[in-house]
């Protein structure tokens, strides 16, 4: 036994903490191949337990490791410098499943295919899917921000998480975001999630569930070699499709498989493709075509399209089989995660390859092409310390490959201990810091899960040279000259607002930082699906260029002149978000100027990067308050080849509400659904209450869902129904632009409750609400108010949401009425922690002062 530390022997039952020596083996190592000897392990009952032996570890300076089900890859649930483990295995409640408002909130020792098998029953699907999900857990799944087969289509972990139940480090428990979205505090939550046990333990979950598509197709295609295949799916995406899955695998492991599975694998060819398209039946026969084309005409053969499910089971045998039919060949092996642009993918392959037979050593491939996601598996043994010595070696120089081409050391595994000696190789100093200075904020002594992501020594990070600004409003061109100006306000505590007009003069005192010239497409990435973009750029500007090419950032722009950077800063979500995620999903990485002249790439141009903190989320809703963006970086999607919106036009709220609520259960390529006030659509009549359902994707998806809607709005009655050429988040535009003299009022409640706060909410003359199905989000609008009426209608709502777990924001007010509100209503618990951040990264306090809920 290591007995390097106490252990709470009085204070917990005996059978909560194992400390033989011989049953504490198990927890020396998790599936990679570091090891540490833990003093004890403990086993939490509820979050209540989880909190006394962290107050416990607080006191006695113990380290505190949270272990899921110990299928990592990388390390991360490994006690390499002692401590207690703190195992979830008894944490596994299914806490709440909320069928209509689709999610579920569950203790953080649940098993993610325990997860997935009780929401499929529902019709429901929680799309991250590790291969591991049989055993592994949400919170290590979270950990490690965990993704799978599916997470090209539909994302990863961090996608479907809404809210958190955390223990701190000095044993405080703090529930960051919730089952409401958006709610104004900063992105915590996102933090966490990715964050392997070193910021805080996990106990509870907030899930966000999704339609399980109602039809799916598998096929597996051969190519002559991995090259072309890795070329093949460039095409697809070029042609603007979403599978759900694009799977591959190369000869040597396709052979390697067979041997043990027998699952008719195309062992002759270079490759093999599994393609998986998923919709509504009258979609899978069209898309699967298309697909069949462009493989064929790209050097595809051999198509084995699955006629039922026992075949398309017997497909994905093939491919799960891969542990199994390798731990066959060699005691053990040892599976390398890297992430590359996914047009870098053939030349990688190769690349890799090349690395393998220099070093002479026996390897496949098996990995997620869609997302640039490449996991060469290498048979070894952990005894032969030479063999072992040539694949670190090979490991080292394939991270390099990654590196170099702007990718990332791990795309899903996580760094643990495996990794975090080449953090300092992806990311600068200063990246690190920022990052480091999160671990300092919320684990001051290190307690928690000591040693992870981080080697033992970070270089400085460079701060840029103060230059004074020699223009009020001060317009930088670049973002060298921002960190300048910046450097130089924030040494003199000179305040600053942030704001995309250059036109803009201050009167008090502060000086205008105008994104005006920080302005213009930076990198236009088709074949990755991506663009950087400069912060100033109008949104317009931005969907204007890509139309052109056929391809969407699937933003919307609530003001006309609303820039990227604004949009970003204020997390402003159109209802589209329902379709292709919000903004904190579409941000892949954005550059930042700390205001203390600090400048920090956050995230990366990949779509799967699990490196380190994912700092991007920090920024997104913290409204200029912890550093300027220069530029942002935008996950792309293909324009949808088809969109139709219909209109349902209601007389009465009741009737509206319920068939939303019905039509929500329905939906699957829905970009919105609303239901809004008194607006008068083109070529519609003006009802009381219109109903707006937008579809967008494939033709025969579209027309299948529409065709589902008109049933169900044809049973309600004899309704008029229009179809109009504006989409809802167009809708939702002119709604928000009705208010732009008056009071506009955000609130957000969870799914399920948004109906019923509708019903609830006071009324005050002239007032429209707008009700976003997708989000539980009600936008309302209250032209010409008082000061004393708005007050008091403001207070009724927050009582009301609050009791909902949700909360109401103001967006704007008119000037006379402004200042004497509380745009905010309320103190996230996260906001200590919050301030914390605000005064490392802002420690004059000169960012925006007053536009946040941190001052
Ligand atoms: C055969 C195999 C296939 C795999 N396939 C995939 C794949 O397809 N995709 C993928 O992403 N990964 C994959 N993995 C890696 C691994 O399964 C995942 O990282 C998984 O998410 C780990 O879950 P776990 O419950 O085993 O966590 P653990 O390994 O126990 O822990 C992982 C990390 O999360 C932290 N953690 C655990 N619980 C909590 C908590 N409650 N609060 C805070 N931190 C916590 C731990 O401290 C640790 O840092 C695979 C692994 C194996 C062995």
């Amino acid at each position: 036994m290591n007995n390097q530390h106490p252990l709470p022997t009085q204070l917990f039952d005996k059978r909560q903490l194992i400390t033989n020596p011989v049953e504490l083996i198990t927890y020396e190592i998790d599936a990679g191949f570091d090891r540490g000897k833990p003093d004890g392990v403990f086993y939490p009952n509820s979050a209540a337990d989880v909190s006394r032996i962290m107050r416990w570890a607080h006191e006695h300076k113990v380290p505190l490791i949270a272990r899921g089900a110990g299928t990592g890859l990388s390390g991360g649930a490994v006690p390499e410098h002692g401590g207690i483990i703190v195992e979830f295995a008894r944490l596994n409640r299914v806490l709440d499943f909320d069928q209509t408002g689709r999610s579920a909130s569950v203790e953080t020792g649940l098993i993610n295919l325990v997860l997935d098998a009780l929401v499929k029953k529902a019709g429901l699907y929680y799309p991250p899917d590790p291969s591991s999900g049989r055993s592994s857990t949400i919170g290590g799944n979270l950990g490690e921000n965990a993704g799978g087969p599916h997470c090209f289509k539909y994302g990863v972990t961090t996608n479907y998480i809404t809210g958190l139940e955390v223990v701190l480090a000095d044993g405080q428990i703090v529930h960051l975001g919730g089952r409401a979205l958006d709610y104004p505090e900063y992105d915590f939550c996102g933090i966490l999630v990715g964050s392997e046990g070193t910021l805080g333990i996990v106990t509870r979950a907030e899930l966000r569930l999704i339609r399980n598509p109602p039809g799916v197709k598998t096929m597996m295609v051969a190519f002559d070699s991995i090259e072309t295949a890795g070329q093949a799916v460039s095409a697809v995406i070029a042609a603007g499709l979403m599978p759900a899955t694009l799977e591959m695998m190369d000869q040597k492991i396709m052979g390697m498989i067979e041997a043990y599975s027998g699952a008719g694998l195309p062992v002759q060819a270079g490759a093999g493709l599994i393609v998986e398209v998923d919709g509504y039946p009258e979609s899978l026969d069209a898309q699967m075509e298309e697909m069949a084309d462009i493989l064929t005409q790209n050097g595809g053969h051999s198509l084995r399209l699955a006629q039922s499910e026992e075949e398309r089971q017997k497909i994905w045998y093939g491919r799960k089989s891969a542990a199994g039919a390798m731990s066959r060949l060699a005691p053990t092996f040892y599976l390398v995660d890297i992430t590359v642009p996914r047009s870098r993918l053939a030349a990688t392959l190769a690349d890799v390859d090349q690395i393998l037979e220099k070093h002479d050593l026996r390897a496949g491939h098996v990995f997620h092409a869609g997302d640039g996601n490449l996991h060469p598996l290498i048979l070894c043994d952990a005894r032969n310390p030479a063999l072992m010595g040539r694949v670190f070696q090979a490991t080292d120089e394939i991270v390099a490959l990654a590196i170099a081409c702007e990718g990332s050391i791990t795309g899903e595994h996580g760094v643990g201990i495996e990794k975090r000696k080449y953090m300092p190789v992806m990311y600068t100093p200063t990246e690190l810091a920022a990052m480091l200075d999160l671990k300092q904020i919320l684990d001051p002594h290190g307690l928690l899960n000591p040693g992870k992501i981080f080697p033992d020594t970070v270089a400085t990070p460079v701060y840029a040279a103060p230059v004074w600004p020699t223009t009020n409003p001060f317009a930088p061109a670049s973002t060298q000259e921002a960190a300048a100006g910046l450097a130089a306000l924030s040494a003199a505590g000179q305040r600053v607002q942030i704001g995309s007009h250059v036109n803009q003069v201050r009167s008090d005192g502060e000086v205008w930082l105008s994104t005006a010239n920080l302005r213009g497409i930076q990198t236009f990435a088709q074949d990755d699906l991506y663009v950087t973009v400069s912060a100033g750029t109008p949104v317009h500007e931005l969907q204007t260029f890509l139309r052109d090419y056929g391809m969407q950032a699937p933003v919307a722009a609530a003001w006309p002149a609303m820039s990227i950077g604004g949009l970003i800063a204020t997390n402003f979500n159109a209802p589209l978000r329902m379709r292709y995620g919000a903004l904190r999903d579409l941000m892949l990485a954005t550059t930042v100027v700390l205001a203390d002249g600090r400048t920090i790439r956050a995230g990366r141009s990949v779509v799967k990067n699990v490196a380190g903190y994912d700092l991007p989320k920090l920024f997104v809703g913290s409204h200029g308050t912890l550093g300027l963006l220069t530029d942002i970086t935008l996950k792309l999607i293909p324009a949808p080849r088809a969109q139709r919106t219909l209109c349902v036009h209601l007389d009465q709220l009741a009737l509206a509400t319920a068939m939303a609520q019905q039509l929500l259960a329905q939906t699957l390529v829905a970009s919105a659904l609303l239901v809004v006030e008194g607006m008068q659509i083109p070529g519609a009549p003006v009802t009381p209450y219109t109903l707006v359902y937008t579809a967008e994707g494939v033709p025969e998806d579209v027309n299948a869902e529409l065709a589902q809607v008109a049933a169900i709005v044809g049973a309600a009655g004899r309704l008029a129904v229009t179809e109009t050429s504006l989409t809802g988040s167009a809708i939702w535009t002119n709604h928000l632009n009705r208010g732009t003299d008056g009071l506009l009022v955000r609130i957000g409640v969870p799914s399920n409750v948004l109906a019923t706060m509708a019903h609830q909410l006071p009324r005050l003359a002239g007032q429209q609400d707008l009700l976003d199905f997708g989000a539980g989000l009600i936008y309302t609008v209250l032209p010409g108010v008082e000061l004393e009426a708005a007050q008091a209608w403001l207070a009724n709502v927050r009582q009301l949401a609050k009791a909902q777990g949700g909360y109401a924001v103001v967006i704007a007010a008119p000037p006379s009425i402004q200042n004497s509100l509380d745009p905010w209503g309320q103190q996230p618990e996260v906001l200590p922690i919050m301030r914390a951040l605000k005064a490392r990264w802002d420690p004059a306090g000169i960012l925006n002062p007053g536009r946040f809920i941190v001052d």
